[in-house]
């Protein structure tokens, strides 16, 4: 994969690189945020990991600006270890995933190889439907009635999983399994935050709501 390391530690951006080229990719680092941020539009890369303390424009700048633009980039931020506010907001401005500093270069890894893997999107599927909801799944768009809606990678991820079993009820276990692949590290409060992220999506200013929480069991996707 292209990794865009955007990290103004230089010698921790040169760790990452070298493991990274180690495990077969092919990054590079800038240690600037609008550099950065320039660098991913002009040339997107597959993955991109942010730091969010970064000299001339933050994290959440390039984040925001990121997908403002669109980019089709998966993102993973670097945040400081047991600062849940920056990590929820960063979430919320549409990172993919988040890391903690300090972390170790198999982690990191670990979380590159699951945003990497188009998960568990099949070839044999065609065009999911709930109610006027539609996911193509080869062409990875997602459309209700006629509007056209954007989702960043995550988002098309889990809706993709609550769309192959309209009805069923995930609980926030199995979605953080299925999507993120984080199988130890259980984490409750980054699925309910995508959620909330694919209801604005998906259900605000649509007359039926698809998307419903089921009370201390989970999530399901359903026509009312
Ligand atoms: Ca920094």
């Amino acid at each position: 994969m292209r990794i865009l390391v955007i990290e103004d530690e230089r010698e921790l951006a040169r760790h990452i690189c070298s493991a990274l080229t180690r495990s077969g990719h092919l990054p590079s680092a800038i240690h600037d945020g609008a550099a950065g941020l320039q660098a991913a539009l002009n040339d997107p890369p597959d993955l991109i990991v942010l730091d969010l303390g970064l000299p001339s424009l933050n994290g959440f700048g390039v984040l925001e600006k990121l997908r403002q633009m669109q980019s089709p980039a998966r993102v993973i931020i670097l945040t400081a270890r047991g600062d849940v506010e920056n990590r929820i907001k960063g979430l919320n401005a549409g990172a993919d995933d988040y890391l903690a500093k300090p972390f170790a270069m198999d982690e990191l890894l670990a979380r590159v190889e699951a945003l990497g893997r188009r998960s568990s999107i099949s070839a044999a599927e065609d065009v999911l439907k709930v109610a006027d909801l539609h996911l193509d799944v080869h062409r990875r768009k997602v459309w209700r009635g006629n509007t056209v809606i954007a989702l960043s990678p995550r988002e098309l991820e889990l809706l993709h999983v609550l769309m192959q079993e309209p009805g069923r009820v995930f609980s926030r276990t199995e979605l953080s399994e299925r999507v993120w692949q984080r199988d130890h590290a259980y984490d409750t409060r980054t699925v309910e935050i995508f959620i909330v992220r694919l209801r604005k999506k998906i259900d605000a200013g649509f007359d039926q709501a698809l998307i419903h929480t089921v009370r201390s069991v989970g999530y399901t996707i359903k026509a009312a």
